[in-house]
């Protein structure tokens, strides 16, 4: 068995340890004589992991008593849907374009209601986030929209918008977990768990509890309404039971590793090396304004398409793997979520020296 340095940017890496268990617990979980797999989400067994993975998810995030965790399907997308449908109340709502994952959903929220651009970072390429301290704030908006870590652009909110009071609903996918987050600043934040936490399949979004309500667009469907999956402890109908066990695994990996106040030193001392060595180099370059860079996504070019091609043709034959930059932006981007080992980021640093000295 060899396995690479995975700088995808999802799904992800995931750490080895949680593999390791559940490559153990696989034919047999705890004596139940059958995978988590195979396995009945109605089973006392099952009411177990599920109820465990909650209770540790809020241990790690400090989620307060009023929020609900919410396990959903229907990846981050189908939230861009949800998300207006549940909580658009006046038909007013107001987006922040930081990349192409807001821009998807202040779309998608135009299919049902009036959605406002107030900012936008379009005219540099998303490579900056704009300044959200005085914001044209509509009088009646519902709640006010971020995507808080932009994956494909690799930039960052280091400071939430200014609301001006109204309800903000952030998504995290790219960073969740990845640093000690207060949630009672959010209304709602949500994430697909398969950039940092889990294997693909599975949402989490976390909802102030007053927002859940049966007062939703007419014609919201059954499963599409947050007080169905709310009522129903996240079982009205069959979750994905086999990632959310796998997702409870790696929130008990995080606990054992010091919670998200480690993590974020962590991942802080991670993203340092790559960024370091980025600002020294005579080749490599990153693209993103540096205040506002993410610590999971590093976005960065040499200046030419062809070397570029060249560095992450080499890379993959080294061991670091799924560098290529996202296909409307090209380049390279490395992805440095939680379960990337610093030792993995060092040794790709050293590979880019090596790299530099003999293409310059
Ligand atoms: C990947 C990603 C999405 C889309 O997620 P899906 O689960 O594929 O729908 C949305 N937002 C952000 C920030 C992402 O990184």
């Amino acid at each position: 068995m060899s396995r690479v340095y995975n700088f995808s940017a999802g799904p992800a890496v995931l750490p080895e340890e949680v593999l390791k268990e559940a490559a153990a617990e696989m034919l047999d979980y705890r004596g139940t004589g059958m995978s988590v797999m195979e396995m009945s989400h109605r089973s006392k067994a099952y009411q177990a992991i599920i109820d465990q993975a909650e209770a540790d998810l809020r241990a790690l995030m400090g989620i307060p008593e009023n929020y609900k965790v919410l396990f959903l399907q229907g990846g981050a997308s189908q939230q861009f849907a949800m998300i207006p449908m549940n909580l658009m109340k006046n038909k007013v709502a107001d987006y922040i374009i930081t990349g192409q994952w807001a821009k998807k959903a202040w779309q998608e929220a135009s299919l049902y209601g009036q959605a406002n651009a107030v900012a936008s970072s379009a005219d540099k390429t998303f490579s900056y986030i704009p300044d959200c301290s005085d914001l044209p704030i509509s009088e009646n908006a519902d709640y006010v929209y971020i995507c808080e870590n932009n994956t494909i652009y690799g930039t960052k909110f280091k400071q939430l918008p200014n609301t001006k009071g109204k309800d903000l609903v952030a998504d995290v996918s790219s960073c969740f977990l990845s640093e000690p987050v207060d949630v009672s600043k959010y209304a709602m934040l949500y994430g697909g768990v398969q950039k940092n936490i889990g294997p693909a399949g599975v949402v989490i979004a976390i909802i102030r509890e007053d927002l859940i309500t049966e007062d939703v667009l007419p014609g919201t469907p059954t499963m599409l309404r947050y007080k169905t999956h709310a009522d129903h402890g996240s079982m009205y109908n069959t979750p994905p039971a086999y990632g959310i066990y796998i997702c409870g695994k790696v929130f008990r990996w995080l606990l054992d590793k010091g919670g998200l106040v480690e993590m974020g030193k962590y991942n802080e001392k991670k993203a340092a090396v790559l960024y370091n060595f980025l600002d020294s180099s005579r080749l490599f370059r990153g693209t993103v304004v540096k205040k506002d860079r993410s610590l999971m996504n590093v976005p960065f070019v040499t200046g030419d398409q062809a070397l570029d091609a060249k560095f992450v043709k080499e890379a993959e034959a080294a061991g670091f793997v799924n560098l290529k930059g996202h296909r409307t932006v090209g380049g390279m981007r490395a992805s440095i979520y939680n379960a990337m080992p610093i030792e993995g980021v060092e040794k790709l640093v050293q590979f880019m020296e090596k790299f530099e000295k003999e293409n310059r």
